[in-house]
């Protein structure tokens, strides 16, 4: 049978392979021949794809296939697999082989998924926009000319551009989210702690989640069920039960209030995006949602605190990359030498610039005065979320302020590329889940770019964005 990667879902393949209508190898060939190197959306192929397919394969002879079994997945490039090259988009870890699996890989491979190749990023996950990375940038699905968004942009492409059915991404201030508006894709970031960060290469330790990107909810949700959950290699992982208790009070059948920050979404919006909310908002409104105003009235500092305490945290962990335990090494005069050579070649421009702020951030005399400020900044931003929740089920903005920009614009300008995170960061910040859905499309220079719609849920609320989101969509929940 042909298979119509467009349409194809993964309850749709999952049936089809049960009904021997395709196998898991003809699915995995059909994405492999799909791949169009022109997006360089994957930075490392995997030799044994069609071999996993094959175990996948016998799991559906044998009975034991699950949902997953035999679904063709994209994992970006800072998610460790065992034996495959990770690189984190850093030539730092080029030649680096990982040893073990990450525990969502780990989860992943139980179920039976079948990993296609590694997706393109920023390095370490340090971007917007995947210009950042050593190898190259990736492509927007809908405009060559364009950013695929990032630091996930290889992740989104691959799923927009039909190279796998679902990826995994990865967001520390936005880079599953963004990415995701600028493909068309639907992207989530979990709530802090409810997915293990074990065997994912560290950027922020206190903001970084693995997430799932997919075309329908459904396909999100699934990838979420098998990944999430308390892991005792990530101690920061929240217990299950807390996490069912929690779901337990959510009543999903209730006439819902959506809140909306519009002081916050006065400058610096792309007025076709502000059109697009406006319109999702009244087809929300449509469907029974209340629409209510609400204040925030400090998320103003999201970005200038997630850009203390984001840099000081990427400094500590990029420590380890001393040329003596991981990849890279540049021989030098003596030791001191050896890092500065190390670590001055393999790292690129933009690792550079955060490693410098954020060792100077957690110096001697400027961390109470920088890093001590933005955590208790970051103390305030919680209390306003905590207070706009008690009014309110959701928080819904543009996912980002513009569509994709093209390649090149904002290379040179940090600050620029920093403003793209304004919308996403705060979730980091406070930890709540976020998921980005596409919202419709915008015109530029004759080519339909499309746009995203952020829903925010309170802490272990992921239910709730599922419910919002095929509300939004019009497809089912599960
Ligand atoms: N764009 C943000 C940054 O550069 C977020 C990156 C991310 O979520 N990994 O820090």
């Amino acid at each position: 049978m042909k298979i119509d990667l467009k349409t194809l879902t993964i309850q749709k393949a999952h049936q089809h392979m049960l009904e021997g209508d395709f196998t898991a190898q003809e699915l995995a060939q059909a994405y492999l021949d799909n791949i169009n190197p022109e997006y360089n959306a994957f930075i490392v192929f995997f030799e044994d794809v069609l071999e996993q397919a094959e175990k996948a394969d016998k799991r559906f002879k044998d009975g034991t296939a699950e949902l997953l079994t035999g679904i063709p997945m994209a994992i970006k490039n800072n998610i460790l697999i065992k034996g495959k090259r990770t690189t984190a988009g850093s030539k730092i870890l080029e030649n680096y082989k990982a040893t073990y699996d990450a525990t969502v890989i780990d989860r992943l491979k139980k179920a039976g998924a079948v990993f296609i190749g590694g997706t393109n990023l920023d390095e370490f996950a340090h971007g917007s926009s995947t210009e950042n990375s050593a190898y190259g940038v990736t492509k927007n699905t809908f405009d060559m000319g364009r950013v695929a968004g990032g630091s996930s942009g290889g992740s989104a492409v691959a799923v927009a551009s039909d190279m796998a059915l679902v990826a995994l991404g990865s967001d520390t201030g936005g880079s599953i989210r963004q990415p995701a508006s600028f493909n068309n894709v639907l992207g989530l970031k979990t709530t802090y702690g409810r997915v293990s960060r074990s065997g994912a290469v560290a950027m922020g330790s206190s903001l970084d989640q693995i997430g799932p990107f997919g075309k329908s909810v459904e396909d999100v949700k699934i990838v979420y069920d098998c990944i999430k959950g308390n892991d005792k290699m990530d101690s920061t992982t929240l217990k299950d039960e807390v996490i069912e208790k929690a779901e337990k009070g959510i009543d999903l059948n209730k006439k819902m209030t959506i809140g909306i920050p519009r002081h916050f979404l006065k400058e610096g919006i792309d007025k076709d995006v502000m059109e697009n909310f406006e319109n999702s908002l009244k087809k929300l409104e449509e469907k029974g949602y209340k629409i209510k105003e609400i204040e925030l009235p400090n998320i103003k500092y999201s970005l200038a605190s997630y850009y203390i305490f984001a840099p000081a945290e990427i400094s500590a962990n990029l420590s380890r990359y001393d040329g003596v335990r991981f990849g890279f090494k540049k021989e030098g005069e003596d030791l001191l030498d050896d890092y500065m050579k190390t670590r001055g070649e393999g790292f690129g421009k933009e690792a550079r610039r955060r490693i410098m702020l954020g060792t100077y951030i957690l110096s001697a005399g400027y961390k109470d005065a920088y890093y001590n400020k933005a955590q208790a900044v970051r103390e305030i931003i919680r209390e306003d979320f905590r207070k706009a929740f008690l009014e309110v089920d959701v928080i819904l903005t543009p996912t980002t302020p513009t569509p994709a920009f093209k390649i090149g614009a904002k290379g040179n300008d940090p600050i620029q590329m920093y403003l793209e995170d304004i919308f996403t960061v705060s979730s980091n910040v406070v930890g709540n889940p976020a998921i980005s859905v596409p919202m419709g499309f915008v015109e530029r220079e004759g080519k339909e770019l499309p746009v995203g719609l952020q829903i925010l849920a309170p802490h272990m609320y992921e239910n709730l964005l599922f419910k919002v989101s095929s509300d939004f969509l019009g497809g089912p929940t599960s």
